[in-house]
């Protein structure tokens, strides 16, 4: 599939969907305590969005079960909603996908659930500002390795794993559309970026090693080590000099 550019019309729509997700997020913010169970998430994120005129576009997405993906500790991504409670020390990620008139948005964060250890303030701190190291690579002419160059230098300089078995993409009429957006690479390589093209950016950054694996619930994917991983994720609009966060 050729890589899409939006005309005007479309990336008002993108806005839009991507604008409901920042509040979205902003909810989850305030409301995520001790004791919520991941569907009470699920539940809340998916009124917020059908409120808005959105379709949560993760629901029956390849058969995924829900609306939300919430995922805690060494969860990766994928984690399915259930009865689970939030506990004082986790770090959980929700991502989180609408789509408004057939265009996409879609975002993840990952929140502290009460107080939460040293080791996990670190893993957080620096996978955010791994996403926003490879954001700022975001301009016409540069490829997307640049991207996965500048995210893959910052996690390795903080000494945390990078997940390779997933990776950012294109967003538009689908939820995942082309390009791929490694969260490693080299300069100069891969697709070179063009005003009007929007990509999802997610680092996926592990404390430990980078091995992950598949629960037998073959969607939530888990860090090998059992140790703890983080996920922030922006869709990304490319601009005429630079780049603007639809989310
Ligand atoms: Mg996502
Ligand atoms: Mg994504």
């Amino acid at each position: 599939m050729a890589i899409t550019i939006k005309n005007e019309h479309e990336i008002a729509l993108m806005r839009e969907s991507g604008r409901l997700l920042a509040l979205v997020h902003e909810e989850m913010r305030k409301e995520l305590k001790e004791g919520m169970t991941t569907k009470d998430i699920d539940r809340i994120c998916e009124t917020m969005i059908r409120d808005f005129g959105c379709i949560p576009n993760f629901l029956n997405y390849q058969g995924f079960p829900a609306s939300v993906c919430v995922s805690i500790n060494d969860e990766v991504v994928h984690g399915i909603p259930s009865n689970r409670k939030l506990k004082n020390g986790d770090i959980v990620s929700i991502d989180i996908g609408a789509n408004y008139k057939g265009y996409h948005g879609d975002s993840a964060w990952s929140y502290a659930v009460g107080n939460i250890d040293d080791d996990k303030k670190y893993l957080m701190e620096h996978t955010k500002k791994a996403l926003f190291e490879g954001i700022k690579e975001v301009k016409p002419g540069n490829h997307v390795g640049d991207i996965g160059y500048a995210v893959e230098k910052y996690a390795n300089a903080h000494h945390l794993g990078i997940v390779r078995e997933l990776v950012g993409h294109g967003v538009g009429n689908n939820v995942h559309e082309d390009p791929d957006v490694p969260n490693y690479g080299n300069r100069h390589t891969g697709p070179i970026l063009k005003e009007g093209m929007v990509i999802a950016i997610e680092p996926m950054l592990n404390l430990g090693s980078k091995d992950v694996a598949l629960l037998d619930d073959d969607w939530t994917v888990v860090t090998k080590d059992g140790k703890p991983s983080c996920h922030y994720e922006n869709t990304v609009l490319v601009t005429k000099d630079g780049y603007e966060i639809l989310t």
